[in-house]
């Protein structure tokens, strides 16, 4: 593995960046926090926290700002959308830089969340209206009933979004909840707080209100509760088990959220896939972000007929990855993001090494480049005794395993409590979709490892099991942020007996009525 070392110069902001942004922040109340570039471990800045009264008056300013903002014409709300996308464009290099130097990763990274809050910001502002215009449905009395579907905004939602894709979980989240009409209230992780604050920045200079959409800065475990407490609804994207805590929380209050969870996910290769676009898309799949991304895949499943040929033409490619985390597009794979990231794969690859599995290639920390890099690492000969088999590592490694047919590959894949993304690669992909069917995974990319259907935008993406209950993408995810409303109109006759009728009678009325509508088709 080559590495391109990035100097510690290049990764520090500039103050005065690092000032402006943090200003916007509903903060101050409570004592700031120094953030550090986990690439090179130099001090971005201290960011400013919210106290419990920050929260509050967040949350006052947001719900007075939502009344102005839900009155406007939703093509005035996507207009500000389409405004974004194109600030987003022409100003990329800004956010690249501030997403490098708060997560530590590549610049190719960096550039698939501008990649995805471009295409949701376009999508959003194109369909909202056609998904949440008022919808003419059947009344119960054909031309007496009229009733129409109207969609309501749920008021104030609070976006609580974790470090690893920080512009596209807290930006494309928060842009379907305020095209619908709502005020958002994000709460970013510390550790990417200025990616969240300048989406946000960008979202005022394309024309949202001010107050309509606010950022408030603490720790989850500190200011989660403080949140969840005043919102109309929460998205949260994170672990399982904060996702179960927050589960509980909007339960308590009778409040819906949608919970984007971990992953442990399948990559299958089939005794006719085409090895070398396996080898090189499994690299995609695996190790993006240093494999902090949900969808990443940490099990690959081969065909032993092709076992020993992907094995040789994967490894060698991981072989000649670059890594490091300048701030131009010349590597392949940055930094982990925080110490605990570190700790936790190095603990699963010691533990895996421990009980006899192999280290295919890497298996080592990399503190020569700086205080968080890990190698890419594939590992054969794992067992279910080691932690890496089951557990999510949420990290650059890879376990393969050889199987002897489709069965047994679908079995495998299936040996999880998640399942939230699974890829197939095969030269035939009518037997791929066969295969999808039987995998228990919210999405199956067939001769890619996620972008296909996470980029799909227009079809939902989200969890089953332990991965989550949320839905984000497609018309899913901008109707959860929405409350359906009935409004159905009487015209003429009421739906009870006309005067003097008996209630008999109107029942053997009604009788034919259900009939005639039968036979008509009406019903
Ligand atoms: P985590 O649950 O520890 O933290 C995630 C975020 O939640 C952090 O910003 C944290 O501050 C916040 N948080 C923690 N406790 C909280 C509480 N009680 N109330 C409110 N917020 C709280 O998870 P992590 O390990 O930091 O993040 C990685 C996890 O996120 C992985 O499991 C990964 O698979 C998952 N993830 C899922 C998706 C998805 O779309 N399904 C996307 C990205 C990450």
């Amino acid at each position: 593995m080559t590495a391109v070392i990035s100097p510690a110069e290049q990764l520090a902001l500039p103050a005065q960046t690092v000032e402006r942004l943090t200003k916007r922040a509903a903060a101050g109340g409570a004592a700031a926090v120094a953030v550090h570039a986990p690439a090179t471990g130099v001090k971005i800045g201290d960011l400013p926290q919210s106290s419990v009264a920050d929260i509050e008056q967040a949350f006052a300013t947001a719900r007075e700002a939502q009344r102005d903002w839900a009155a406007r014409p939703i093509a005035e709300r996507a207009a500000v959308f389409k405004r974004f996308h194109d600030i987003l464009l022409d100003e990329q290099a800004d956010i690249l830089d501030i997403l490098q130097t708060e997560t530590g990763k590549s610049r190719p990274h960096a550039f698939d969340e501008v990649g995805d809050v471009a295409v949701n910001s376009r999508y959003y502002a194109k369909v909202a209206a056609g998904l949440l215009d008022p919808h003419k449905r059947n009344g119960v009395l054909p031309i007496l009933t009229q009733t129409t579907e109207v969609r309501r905004p749920k008021g104030v939602v609070a976006v609580i979004s974790p470090w690893n894709y920080p512009l596209a979980l807290s930006a494309s989240d928060a842009l379907p909840a305020l095209i619908a009409g709502n005020a958002v209230i994000s709460r970013p992780d510390n550790q990417t707080a200025l990616t969240a604050l300048w989406a946000n920045e960008v979202a005022e200079r394309a024309g949202l209100p001010a107050g309509v959409w606010q950022v408030v800065l603490g720790r989850g475990r500190e200011i989660g509760g403080e949140v969840i407490a005043r919102a109309d609804y929460v998205d949260y994207t994170g672990s399982t088990a904060t996702g179960r805590t927050i589960a509980a929380q909007a339960a308590t209050r009778l409040i819906g959220c949608s919970l984007e969870l971990g992953g442990k996910n399948p990559m299958l290769v089939l005794d006719d896939a085409d090895i070398d676009k396996a080898a090189d898309g499994g690299i995609r799949a695996c190790f993006s972000s240093a494999g902090q991304l949900c969808e990443s895949m940490e099990r690959i499943y081969v065909h032993t007929d092709v076992y020993d040929e992907f094995v040789q033409k994967f490894v060698a490619l991981v072989d000649e990855m670059k890594l490091g985390a300048n701030l131009a597009f010349d590597s392949d794979m940055g930094s982990l993001t925080f110490q605990r990231q570190l700790d936790s794969v190095s603990a699963h690859v010691d533990d895996a090494v421990a009980k006899g599995a192999t280290v295919l290639t890497g298996g080592k920390a990399r503190p020569d480049l700086g205080p968080y890099f890990y190698e890419p690492t594939v590992l054969a000969d794992v067992t279910d005794a080691m932690a890496v088999y089951r557990d999510e590592t949420f990290g650059p490694v890879v376990s393969i395993y050889r199987v002897a047919s489709d069965e047994e590959a679908i079995a495998q894949a299936n040996d999880t409590a998640y399942g939230l993304n699974a890829s197939v690669w095969t030269r035939d992909t009518k037997r791929g979709r066969k295969i999808a069917e039987q995998l228990r995974s919210g999405a199956v990319n067939i001769n890619e490892g996620f972008i296909a259907a996470w980029g799909s935008i227009d079809a939902p993406s989200g969890g089953l099991g332990d991965s989550g209950t949320g839905r984000r993408h497609g018309a899913d995810g901008i109707l959860k942020y929405t409350d359906s409303q009935t409004i159905a109109v009487q015209h003429l006759l009421p739906i009870a007996p006309l005067p003097g009728m008996s209630d008999e009678v109107w029942a053997k009325t009604m009788t034919l009525a259900f009939r005639g509508m039968k036979l008509l088709g009406l019903k």
